[in-house]
């Protein structure tokens, strides 16, 4: 392990924003003034978006080794890769957009959690304390990856708001304590391992110089085989950046960067406190993930910025299927359609409309002809201040089965109202009849609701005007 640079707020060290040779500062300012128009405006970026100010566009030429040309090109990966995965929201929309994210967070043992004594973040796992097996016979490898950038967002946040606090820039890194206690030969798991190395490639390619330092402790001799496993993932610099210790050396050997009793419990510190926002604990306790009662078809609770909205995917893997859902909100309306996603190209199959899914819930049902992706749309872009909370449930009824797992539900209006995938006549009318349903006004009126089950009833039925409506909201959320 090489001497991890001594750099702090108050005392940045040598290449560190605020203590810049002549010749590295020529260097940030020629930079600074070829990356606009090519990084987002901060005026209109999300609030949580990553801002490229000095002091990170710092962190990306020393990434590069002052190349002013390489870091450039890193930037412009950067913007692309954050537009594509849609970073710059992943902290506001995170629990809604993946299925099981609340009980991935609350489960896995990670937490953001004080800082070490030069005030840096410290940010400690006891990854060894995960099941690789249970995870991944629940959650997909897309599904961890986003947890990862996830993880990796929130620290940038810390690491944002403490500089703010100082009147500082972010250039500085979080402290990593990774515990490894417990790892095994369970843990050498294919799918983990290669998680892991997708996670470790985003790090070295997306959060340059996000490491201030990274400590493993409790290392077992079995680490050796996952290390020569995993070093050529890593970015060099952060390996310089790393220090290993076992069960016996650690304590000695971090007592001058971290005051050991303010660690977790769980990790050989004395910290009880309940500051983990998913876990409400100190640290997630890991174990086999999902062994508490899950129960899948448990409705969800999500909120819909105001001037935003929110898409929920579903898979079906069988032409024929019926995609069933049901959802309420909190007194309000909120637009909703079901679109088709087939690569980059969304269609509308189940026409928008504003529905009053209050004080009864809106359920519905739509026979899909193709196998594919299909979102569940929920747009709330047309009010101007009001946040939305929508509680939903969604599933898919195999041909075959089709109404049999809406009534084990007791999803009743379906069950008896509708028969699926057909649409008789009367409600062809009715549908003419109530006028143009994007035109519900926010309203809890009882006249109202009559309107939104009617609309609830409806089916396929395309609209160009929406459709638009749709796309151009998509575009703004990019
Ligand atoms: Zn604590």
């Amino acid at each position: 392990m090489e001497t991890v640079p001594s750099t702090s707020f108050a005392k940045p060290a040598p290449g560190f924003y605020g203590n810049l040779s002549e010749d590295q500062n020529a260097k940030l300012q020629e930079l600074k003034s070829v990356v606009i128009g090519i990084v987002p405006d901060p005026a209109s970026a999300p609030k949580n978006a990553r801002v490229y100010d000095e002091p990170m566009l710092t962190r990306f030429l020393r990434a590069r080794s002052w190349d002013v040309n390489a870091a450039l090109n890193m930037i412009k990966a950067d913007v692309a890769w954050r537009k594509a995965n849609k970073v710059d929201t992943i902290l506001d929309e995170y629990y809604a957009l993946f299925p099981r994210a609340k009980e991935i967070s609350t489960y896995w043992p990670s937490v953001l959690h004080g800082s070490d004594k030069r005030g840096m973040v410290m940010y400690c796992e006891r990854i060894a304390q995960v099941d690789p097996k249970s995870v991944f016979a629940n959650v997909n490898r897309e599904n961890l990856v986003s947890f990862h950038i996830w993880i990796m967002e929130n620290g940038e946040k810390a690491i944002r708001e403490g500089a703010r606090k100082v009147g500082m820039g972010c250039d500085y890194g979080i402290v990593m304590i990774e515990d490894l206690t417990g790892l095994g030969w369970r843990h050498m798991h294919t799918g983990a391992l290669n998680a892991l190395k997708e996670c470790l490639g985003i790090d070295t390619q997306y959060y340059p110089e996000s490491l201030a330092g990274l400590y493993v402790i409790n290392a077992p001799p079995i680490f050796s085989l996952f290390w020569k496993i995993l070093k050529p993932f890593m970015d060099p610099n952060t390996v310089k950046k790393m220090g290993i210790f076992g069960c016996n050396d650690w304590r000695d050997g971090l007592k001058d960067v971290i005051d050991i009793n303010s660690l977790p419990e769980g990790m050989g510190g004395k910290c009880v406190c309940k500051q983990d926002e998913a876990s409400g604990k100190c640290l997630p306790v890991g174990g086999v993930f999902g062994a508490g009662v899950i129960d899948e078809n448990a409705p969800v609770k999500v909120s819909v910025s105001a001037r935003s909205h929110l898409e929920i995917e579903v898979v079906v893997n069988s032409s024929g299927s019926a995609i069933v859902w049901e959802f309420a909100t909190d007194g309000y309306d909120i637009g909703f359609a079901v679109l088709h996603k087939r690569e980059d190209k969304k269609s509308e199959v189940h026409s928008y409309s504003r529905v009053n899914a209050h004080p009864e819930p809106a359920q519905g049902r739509l026979l899909v002809e193709t196998e594919g992706t299909y979102l569940l749309h929920f747009d709330n872009s047309f009010s101007t201040f009001r946040k939305k909370t929508v509680t939903y449930r969604v599933f898919v009824e195999e041909p075959g089965e089709i109404g049999a797992k809406a009534e084990e539900l007791g999803l009743e209006k379906i069950v008896k109202e509708e028969s699926p995938g057909k649409e008789s006549e009367e409600e062809r009318a009715n549908k003419r009849n109530s006028g143009s349903v994007n035109q519900i006004e926010e309203s809890s009126g009882a006249e109202r609701k009559e309107e939104a089950e009617k609309e609830e009833g409806k089916k396929k039925k395309k609209k160009k005007r929406s459709s638009k409506r749709i796309s151009s909201a998509a575009d703004e959320s990019v």
